[in-house]
């Protein structure tokens, strides 16, 4: 039996983690299981899973928390500082799927245990960059992509020297606006945003994917994980999401790896390995897909994969000053401030006009990600 936390238990990444053990009961404990503030959907799947404790985010919660789990023997606390110390809880395997960057320092917790972390945040890996690498050589840390393109590639280099290497492709759906025009992109509504074509996902994700920034905090991660230099990294738009991602060997050989849009798999592959798992999932039906299509980017209707590398290029504290000028674009536009194209050109302004140093710690990417919101901000009132 193995143990296992999941930072962001009530999401997106974190039902379909829960929904895996499951149906595995008997190989997995469950230590700790977080969420923000819904108490609820916290409460009841710390009671299903016999979680040892239970973590709220927002402090305003905990009551509400204590409430719904006394008598159940499940411990509860609450606050960025809790949500650590349940990421330090040395579990076999801790499962970051807290959205945005509130997720670093609980990742950072986890790394420092010298555990198996399946990254789902990717926020996290692109603010902190090489602080977050570095962590992970000193801990000892074993780090597993769960984005389904970094477990995409992750699976297809299996171990192999990236020195063999020619390109590491990532696929890109597209999102749902894919075909739109620029006049089209200009009134799209947060409703259309987050209705993705193939994916079910939290609403930040699903308007990143929108904007094809999901695509470009990737390229971050992929940068990261994977480093193999910017330049044989690239991306391809690949809507039916059937290969998730592909690696080329200087043979010309390419490893693709192909799956049902369904985050369960990349997560099964993580909680398994280095083996293999039983997932429930209907078998890959090729014949009903019927074709796959790929085609190239269009960065003048989609700036934000443009922006990424720009950020890579500039380095220092630009990846994180990129990802959290987008969290609070994002958040305006879900909020209804802002319209969708605003998204990548507030992005934009902050990553030009920023004047921020190179984070070399833990700290200072958390100050780089408070000073760029608060200007971000700013700059949204300013227009
Ligand atoms: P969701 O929005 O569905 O869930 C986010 C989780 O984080 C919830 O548990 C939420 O709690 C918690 N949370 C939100 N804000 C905070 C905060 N300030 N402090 C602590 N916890 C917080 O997100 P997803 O599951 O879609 O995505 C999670 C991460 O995984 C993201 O980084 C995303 O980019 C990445 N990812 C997601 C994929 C997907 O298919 N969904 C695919 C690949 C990567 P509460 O419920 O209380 O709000």
């Amino acid at each position: 039996m193995r143990s296992i936390s999941i930072l962001g238990a009530t999401g997106s990444v974190g039902a379909s983690t829960l929904d895996l053990i499951r149906s595995n009961r008997e190989a997995w404990k469950v230590k700790a299981l977080t969420a923000n503030c819904n108490v609820s959907e916290l409460a009841a799947m710390a009671r299903e899973f016999s979680a040892e404790l239970a973590v709220v985010a927002d402090e305003s919660c905990l009551a509400e928390l204590r409430e719904a789990l006394s008598g159940s023997g499940i411990e509860v606390a609450s606050g960025t500082q809790a949500l650590c110390d349940a990421a330090a809880m040395g579990a076999d395997v801790t499962l970051a799927a807290i959205v945005g960057c509130a997720g670093l320092a609980p990742t950072m917790a986890a790394i420092e245990q010298g555990g198996t972390i399946a990254l789902a945040n990717k926020e996290a890996l692109v603010s902190a960059g090489d602080v977050m690498i570095a962590s992970v050589k000193k801990y000892g840390a074993t780090l597993l992509p769960v984005d389904s393109e970094h477990n995409a590639i992750f699976q297809c280099l299996a171990g192999d020297d990236l020195a063999n290497v020619r390109w590491i492709t990532l696929t890109a759906s597209g999102g749902p606006f894919r075909t739109w025009t620029q006049a089209q992109l200009e009134q799209a509504t947060p409703d259309q945003a987050v209705a993705h074509p193939n994916w079910d996902m939290g609403a930040k994700i699903s308007v990143d994917s929108a904007t094809m920034m999901n695509k470009g905090l990737e390229f971050i991660e992929a940068h990261h994980l994977f480093p193999v230099g910017m330049e044989r990294l690239r991306i391809i738009v690949h809507p039916q999401s059937v290969v998730h991602s592909m690696v080329e060997y200087r043979d010309g050989s390419t490893l693709a790896q192909l799956g049902p849009s369904d985050m369960r798999v990349p997560i099964a592959s993580t909680l398994a390995w280095p083996s293999r798992m039983d997932t429930d999932l209907e078998p890959m039906d090729l014949a009903s897909i019927g074709s796959l299509d790929f085609e190239a980017t269009d960065e003048a209707r989609f700036p934000a994969t443009r922006l990424a590398r720009e950020a890579i290029k500039k380095g220092g504290a630009a990846p994180a000053v990129l990802n959290a000028a987008n969290e609070v674009a994002v958040a305006a536009f879900l909020a209804g401030q802002i319209g969708f194209t605003r998204i990548a050109a507030e992005v934009e302004r902050n990553l030009e006009t920023t004047d921020e140093k190179a984070p070399a710690s833990l700290e200072e990417v958390l100050a780089v990600d408070a000073a760029t919101r608060r200007r971000a901000a700013e700059l949204l009132e300013r227009e």
